[in-house]
C-alpha cells in the first residue's frame, strides 16, 4: 500500500510512476472499508473519485510525454475528504442531520471547485456533529466517530470525521469548518494540523451555514506545509460570497522556513486557567521555551476577557444559528414529517423530528436571546463584548506577531464524559473561540504526547491575513 507523507512527495511519486491515481483511490476505498468501525466516512464517492483519478492519470501521462508540467494541477492525485456540510454537486450532503437525509447538492461549494480545478480527488463525505454544533462528534445523527488513537475517546468536534480520516490515513487531506474551534480542536485531539483562516479569506459559498459571521472552511492535514498549500488554493475573493475578501492571496509556501525571529505573546490567563491539564500546560511551555532557544522573543501578556469568550460565543452563534436554520422547515429541504396534517404541523413536526437535541437547544437559545424582551440584555450586549474582544486581540497583535494558547484545556476525553452537561462541553472551546470572535487566523499543531498516550496541541493566532507568517512559525514546532 502507498504510504502518504506529504503532497510534494506524492506529486513526485506520481510523476515518477511509483503509483497511479487509480491505484491510490482503490487503496483508499479498501482502507476506508477496513476502518469502518471508526465511522469517519458517511459515504465514499467511489464512482466520481475513480473517474477523476482516471482523468488525472491521463493528464500525468500527457504532461510527461510533452515534458510540460503546466497543465497538471497543484493537487494532482491528492485524495481529499469533505466534512458533510460542504456541498459537492450531484452528491449527498446532510450536515450529519436527519433533517437533510437523502438531500443532494445542486451545486458545488467554491472550495470544491477550486480543489477540483487543481486535479484533487474528492473521496467522500465525513461525519461531523449535526450542523457543526459540538466538540466531541457525539451529536451526529449517524453515530459517534471514534478516535483512532484510543477508541474509547472522542475525536473532538465538530469536524471529528475530518480529523480522524487524516489521522487514520483514510485520505491525505480533509476540509472542515470552524465556527468556534471545530477544525483546531479535533486536530489537537488526533495529532493532526488544523487551520482556521482569517474570516473572509475562504469563500463560504456552498458551506451549510451555522453562524455566518464566525464560519470559515479550512484544512486538516498531516503537515503544516500541506495546510499552507491547501489554504493557498482554496482562498480568494468569490462573487458568490459577499463576505469573502479581495485581499491578495499570498504564496504561503514561499513564506515557510523564513528564519525570521518573531515576537510571541502567550496569554497569562490561559496558561493559569483553572481546569487546564498540567501536562498540557507543560507541553505548551516547553514548546515556547524551544521557540525562545531558537531566537524568538516570548512574553506573557494579560487578556482580561477569558471568562467572557464562551458566553459571548454561545449568545451570538446561537442567535445566528436560529436564523440560519429556519430554512429547514419540512418544505424547502429534506425531511418532512409523515405525521403532519397541515402547514403548521408540517413545520413543527418536521423540525421536532428532524433535528437532534443539541441543535434544538441552540435554536431555542438563539430565539430567546433575539426575542424582543431580552434582545438588549443578551444579543446586543454580546455584540458589544465581541467588539471589546476584537479590539483587545488586535491591540495585542499590533505589538506581537502571534498569540499563543493551548489549543484545548485537556486531551481527548472519554465518550459520555461531558454529554450530560452542556456547559462543561461548551468550556472545551475556551481557547479556540477567541479567533472566531475576532475573525483572526489560527492554527493548532501537535506539541507533545500526554501520559495518557493522547496528543496535545498548541495554538497560534496571528493578525488578519497573516496566514503566511502563521504557517512559518507553526512549521518550527
Ligand atoms: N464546539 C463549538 C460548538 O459547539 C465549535 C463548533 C464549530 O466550530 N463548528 O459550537
Amino acid at each position: 500500500m502507498y504510504s502518504f507523507s506529504t503532497i510534494q512527495k506524492l506529486q513526485a511519486d506520481l510523476k515518477n510512476g511509483v503509483t497511479t491515481c487509480v491505484d491510490l483511490v482503490n487503496q483508499a476505498i479498501v482502507n476506508i472499508e477496513a476502518n469502518k468501525e471508526l465511522n469517519a466516512f458517511l459515504e465514499v464517492f467511489s464512482v466520481s473519485a475513480l473517474a477523476q483519478a482516471k482523468l488525472v492519470d491521463e493528464k500525468i501521462k500527457a504532461t510527461a510525454s510533452t515534458n510540460s508540467a503546466s497543465k497538471l494541477g497543484k493537487l494532482a492525485g491528492v485524495i481529499i475528504g469533505l466534512k458533510d456540510n460542504i456541498c459537492y454537486k450531484n452528491h449527498k450532503v446532510s450536515a450529519s442531520s436527519k433533517i437533510l437525509q437523502g438531500f443532494e447538492s445542486l451545486y458545488s461549494a467554491t472550495v470544491v471547485e477550486k480543489l477540483l480545478a487543481e486535479d484533487a480527488i474528492i473521496i467522500g463525505r465525513l461525519n461531523c456533529d449535526e450542523f457543526a454544533m459540538g466538540s466531541s462528534n457525539e451529536n451526529s445523527a449517524y453515530g459517534n466517530v471514534l478516535n483512532p488513537l484510543n477508541k474509547k475517546f472522542v475525536p473532538g468536534g465538530s469536524s471529528g470525521g475530518s480529523a480522524v480520516a487524516v489521522a487514520a490515513n483514510l485520505c491525505y487531506v480533509a476540509l472542515g469548518s470552524d465556527t468556534g474551534g471545530s477544525i483546531r480542536q479535533p486536530a489537537s485531539f488526533t495529532g493532526t494540523v488544523g487551520f482556521k483562516p482569517t474570516y473572509g479569506r475562504v469563500s463560504r459559498y456552498g458551506l451549510i451555514a451555522y453562524a455566518s459571521s464566525f464560519d470559515q472552511i479550512g484544512p486538516i492535514t498531516k503537515t503544516v506545509e500541506d495546510a499552507a498549500l491547501i489554504t493557498q488554493i482554496i482562498s480568494g475573493l468569490d462573487g458568490n460570497d459577499n463576505t469573502s475578501s479581495s485581499h491578495n492571496v499570498e504564496n504561503y509556501i514561499e513564506q515557510l522556513h523564513s528564519g525570521k525571529k518573531y515576537k510571541i505573546a502567550y496569554l497569562k490567563e490561559c496558561v493559569e486557567a483553572d481546569g487546564l491539564d498540567p501536562e498540557v500546560k507543560q507541553a505548551v511551555l516547553n514548546t515556547l521555551n524551544t521557540l525562545k532557544e531558537n531566537g524568538h522573543t516570548i512574553e506573557a501578556v494579560s487578556f482580561p476577557y477569558l471568562d467572557f469568550l464562551v458566553p459571548t460565543y454561545y449568545v451570538l452563534t446561537t442567535a445566528e444559528a436560529s436564523s440560519n436554520l429556519s430554512r429547514f422547515d419540512g418544505i424547502h429541504y429534506g425531511y418532512r414529517s409523515p405525521n403532519a396534517t397541515d402547514l403548521e404541523s408540517t413545520y413543527k413536526k418536521s423540525r421536532s423530528e428532524g433535528f437532534g437535541a443539541e441543535v434544538k437547544r441552540r435554536i431555542m437559545l438563539g430565539t430567546f436571546v433575539l426575542s424582543s424582551g431580552y434582545y438588549d440584555a443578551y444579543y446586543a450586549k454580546g455584540q458589544k463584548v465581541r467588539n471589546l474582544i476584537h479590539t483587545k486581540t488586535k491591540e495585542i497583535l499590533s505589538a506581537y506577531d502571534f498569540i499563543v494558547t493551548p489549543s484545548t484545556p485537556g486531551t481527548a476525553f472519554e465518550f459520555g464524559k461531558n454529554s450530560a452537561d452542556p456547559i462543561k462541553m461548551y468550556l472545551e472551546d475556551i481557547f479556540t473561540v477567541q479567533a472566531n470572535i475576532a475573525g483572526v487566523p489560527a492554527i493548532s499543531v501537535p506539541c507533545g504526547i500526554h501520559s495518557n498516550g493522547l496528543p496535545i496541541g498548541i495554538q497560534f493566532m496571528a493578525n488578519y491575513f497573516e496566514e503566511g507568517k502563521l504557517f512559518d512559525v507553526a512549521s518550527e514546532v
